[in-house]
């Protein structure tokens, strides 16, 4: 039986990058996104692509810092696939800001959103995974969770935690044959960094030891890895795709 694949928040970016690679992989593939509208904007699309690659595809609109359409979503892959292998939480939103200007509501949201649908997700795949007696599980954090990043006060507290989240559920799920790892790009080209000033991109660019930003596909094909069978011993990691940001 095909393995299957949930990737959250993959109609663009760097989650429809995974996705594509998972399913040159063999993977069937689920693309969720935030809304019915941004399927029919751009994940659709993306869904296409996939399909053309020979594999299943399903897209479900579901917002996952909502924990009901959240389990909504999980019972609607099980019903369509039979098993879920492969969980990447990769949803994430930026609300960036000085700390002493942020708003709380940016607060709130960036850790519901970024935080809140990795222990939803987690533990509804997690639930079916521990009685397949399989899974991989990987999650998308970010150079700010661990260094830290002035404007990023939101932000980077939830990477910090989806790290943590990370180890914690490595070591309950591990004996189940389930392995768990995280990610920590650092700049990346997508429509979250075009938002970023001329000034934010050159002072990042500086500390850069590759002097080039990041393309999605170069954080997709270490997502592939870690949930490949080559990737059977690793879990609880968290790997930095930086092109040498921090050494
Ligand atoms: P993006 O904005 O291009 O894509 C994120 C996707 O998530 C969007 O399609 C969005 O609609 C979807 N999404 C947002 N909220 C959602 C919700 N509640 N439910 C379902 N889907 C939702 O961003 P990206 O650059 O592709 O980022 C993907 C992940 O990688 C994020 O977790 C981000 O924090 C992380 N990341 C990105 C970079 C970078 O440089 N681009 C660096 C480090 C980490």
């Amino acid at each position: 039986m095909a393995k299957t694949a949930i990737i959250t928040g993959s109609g663009r970016g760097i989650g429809a990058a995974i996705a594509k690679r998972l399913a040159k992989d063999g993977y069937d593939i689920v693309i969720n996104e935030v809304s019915q509208e941004a399927l029919d904007s751009y994940g659709a699309k993306t869904a296409e692509e996939i399909r053309a690659l020979g594999v299943r595809c399903e897209c479900i609109a579901a917002d996952v810092s909502n924990y009901e359409q959240c389990d909504a979503m999980v019972k609607k892959v099980k019903e369509l696939f039979g098993t879920i292998d492969a969980l990447v939480n990769n949803a994430g939103i930026t609300r960036d800001g000085l700390l002493l200007r942020m708003p709380e509501e940016n607060y709130d949201d960036v850790i519901r959103i970024n935080q809140k649908s990795v222990f939803n997700m987690t533990k509804l795949v997690g639930a079916v995974m521990l009685r397949q007696k399989s899974g991989r599980i990987v999650n998308l954090a970010s150079v700010a969770g661990l260094y830290g990043n002035p404007g990023q006060m939101n932000y980077s507290a939830s990477k910090g935690a989806v790290i943590a989240m990370t180890k914690t559920a490595a070591k309950e799920l591990g004996s189940r044959g389930i392995t768990v790892n995280a990610v920590a790009p650092g700049f990346i080209k997508t429509p979250m960094t075009d938002k970023l000033t001329d000034e934010q991109r050159s002072a990042m660019l500086a500390q850069i030891a590759m002097k080039r930003y990041g393309e999605p596909e170069e954080v997709a094909s270490v997502v592939a890895f870690l949930c490949s069978d080559d990737a059977s011993y690793v879990t609880g990691q968290t790997i930095e795709i930086s092109g040498g940001l921090s050494m």
